[in-house]
């Protein structure tokens, strides 16, 4: 699946603020819509099936693979979290920007797959500030924050596969710099080329 169109990849390691950062910005702007992933974790309080994500268990995700339903799939902390193509199709269509929130391995499976993407890494100011806001969610066991702040430590090196590296340190500036960033991108050149060669089209003059 090959598709030009804008859309925006978010990654972050895990308590850097990028669910927080996605709802706000899918609050204050219409012209995004939330990708819902699928995923066999377990649900967490506050998250609402089909909104937050659709949860599935293991036999009902490995006959999603084997169907060719995801767009790209991968094991994050132990569960499976996968991309189905139908909500990208479902969410284009409707003239909208997809918010993908996919871990690294999801942004490096899409990098080959979504050419009109735009890729985005949430980092925290600190791994302090990481560390307390992992503990401050206060939704992981001491066990999970472990592996979690192991896990942010291997996902920071891989920030040489974004575009942008956004730091979450004030809120209200990190969402800034991402409506910025979708802003200047929806204005490249190839993207509105389109409008200009119209106009020259219609005034039946290609020429100087
Ligand atoms: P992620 O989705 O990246 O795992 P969350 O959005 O769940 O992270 O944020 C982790 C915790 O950090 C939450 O308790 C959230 O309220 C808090 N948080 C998010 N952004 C900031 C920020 N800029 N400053 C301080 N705390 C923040
Ligand atoms: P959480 O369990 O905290 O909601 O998410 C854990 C990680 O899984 C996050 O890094 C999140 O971006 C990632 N994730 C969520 N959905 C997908 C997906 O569809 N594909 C991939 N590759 N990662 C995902």
């Amino acid at each position: 699946m090959k598709s030009s169109k804008l859309s925006v990849v978010i990654s972050a390691p895990s308590g850097a603020g990028k669910t927080t950062l996605i709802k706000r910005l899918l609050s204050a702007d219409d012209r995004f819509v939330f990708l819902v992933s699928t995923t066999t974790r377990s649900m967490r309080e506050g998250e609402t099936p089909g909104t937050s994500y659709t949860f599935v268990s293991e036999g009902e995700f490995r006959e999603m693979i084997e169907k060719g339903a995801f767009l790209e799939w991968a094991m994050v902390h132990g569960n499976y979290y996968g991309t189905p193509k139908k909500e990208i199709d479902r969410i284009q269509h409707a003239g909208k920007i997809p918010i993908f929130d996919v871990d690294v391995q999801g942004a490096r499976t899409l990098r080959g797959k979504l050419d009109g993407a735009v890729y985005v890494f949430i980092v925290p100011p600190s791994r302090e500030a990481l560390e307390t806001r992992l503990r401050n969610r206060k939704t992981d066991a001491d066990a999970q924050i472990r592996i979690r702040l192991r896990n942010a430590i291997r996902e920071l090196k891989e920030y040489g596969l974004y575009d942008y590296i956004v730091v979450n340190d004030d809120l209200e500036t990190a969402l800034e710099h991402i409506r910025s960033i979708v802003t200047a991108e929806s204005c490249r050149r190839e993207r509105v080329s389109h409008i200009i060669t119209g106009i020259l089209e219609e005034r039946g003059d290609n020429s100087d």
